[in-house]
């Protein structure tokens, strides 16, 4: 089966795995610091807390940002769930921004409009959680300069985009973000297993996630608030959780963020290959636009004429398996409860209807690809 992600570990990988394993610290060692300050290097941003997961980088960024019961966080449908979970882990409540039709990131034109109303009826977000869909940023500036005026934080949900480019710079930066995320999930860019990572300009919101993210417990002795700094002393100043990275999993980080540029050029390559040759039949391609910028987490195709599933099954058929890239969140039926109903969120929704993500990972081989291309071209012609 070819898949429609998979990672890719090498011999030098599984080497630093078992060095580790061998002769480190399994955790809270010097893999994470140099895993964190790698992250740093690669995207410019001066601070990085590495954690055991993308869910838990953005559950630290919500707390770090004091996101609490009351508030109200927006984000877009078309993500993974975690994209919008993390704000009720704090128990706030959520709203959705619908999508631009050929990004799928968040609309624009629509997020001006309901900040304008949300303004009117006394209900602006305490923050906005962006989503740059399969590896392509967000309009950031233009989010940036729309949510000051109203004192909305964001934060960037880039589980798909290491390695993206935006403004000539690397994602991750937080040039026009408080806080920016990462996934390490074995089809992301990169990855360590299963880690993530919250990277921020601001030292004082670094010191807060990185507290929440170990227990709530600081260990600057110059920072306690009772305690007299005896060697074995620590304080908890807030509840925070266990969301620690081991070295095991940094160790495997720190030697794929080595193969990060190569990963995105052959990401870059392969979807180039699939703009061109599909070209043609009954389908919406993604954008040329982003070939030179996008991380190409995801290749999506929208069907025109042919029906979604069978499609899939089709495809499945003949040993490719694509996916579906995403249900819409309010549509889950958890979201349901908190009272989205179909229709919500249109654009979403029809986009959901006919979307379909063909195979797209570094070692998807030529021969494989052109299999891909050559099974979409009898199953469409
Ligand atoms: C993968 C992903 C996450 C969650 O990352 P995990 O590391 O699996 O917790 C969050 N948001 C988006 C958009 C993702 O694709």
């Amino acid at each position: 089966m070819i898949n429609y992600g998979q990672h890719c570990v090498d011999e030098h990988d599984i080497e630093a795995v078992v060095n580790v394993l061998k002769n480190g610290l399994l955790t809270q060692g010097p893999m994470v610091t140099e895993f964190e300050r790698t992250l740093c290097k690669y995207t410019g941003a001066p601070y990085a807390i590495a954690v055991n997961s993308g869910t838990s980088a953005l559950h630290v960024a919500c707390l770090a940002l004091n996101i609490k019961k009351g508030d109200l966080v927006w984000t877009s449908p078309i993500s993974f769930v975690a994209s919008s979970n993390c704000a009720r882990y704090c128990g706030a409540d959520i709203d959705f921004i619908d999508i631009d039709p050929t990004s799928k990131n968040i609309d624009i034109e629509s997020l001006t409009a309901k900040l304008k109303t949300a303004e009117k009826s006394g209900k602006l977000p305490k923050a906005i959680v962006v989503v740059h869909f399969a590896g392509l940023s967000c309009e950031m500036r233009k989010i940036h300069e729309l949510m000051g005026g109203y004192g909305v934080q964001i934060i960037e949900d880039a589980s798909h985009a290491l390695g993206a480019i935006y403004n000539g710079k690397p994602v991750g930066n937080c040039e026009y973000s408080d806080a920016c995320i990462f996934s390490f999930h074995p089809v992301k860019s990169i990855t360590s297993a299963e880690g993530g990572a919250m990277l921020c300009r601001s030292e004082k919101l670094s010191e807060k996630a990185r507290a929440f993210a170990s227990h709530g417990i600081i260990r600057d002795k110059n920072s306690f608030k009772s305690l007299e700094g005896a060697p074995w002393e620590y304080e908890q100043h807030s509840l925070g959780f266990n969301y620690r990275l081991s070295d095991i999993h940094a160790a495997l980080g720190i030697g794929q963020m080595k193969k990060l540029d190569n990963f995105i050029d052959r990401r870059r390559a392969l979807a180039s290959k699939y703009n061109k040759a599909l070209v043609g039949l009954p389908l919406k391609l993604p954008s040329d636009k982003a070939l030179e910028v996008s991380s190409w987490h995801l290749y999506v195709v929208e069907l025109e004429t042919h029906s979604q599933l069978e499609v899939y099954q089709k495809l499945c058929e003949k040993g490719i398996r694509p996916n579906v890239h995403y249900i819409p969140i309010h549509l889950q039926p958890y979201y349901r409860e908190l009272g989205f109903r179909k229709g919500d969120f249109p654009k979403a929704e029809q986009y959901y209807s006919r979307a379909l993500t063909l195979p797209l990972y570094p070692s998807l081989t030529g021969e494989q690809q052109d299999n891909v291309i050559s099974v979409m071209h009898e199953v469409l012609e």
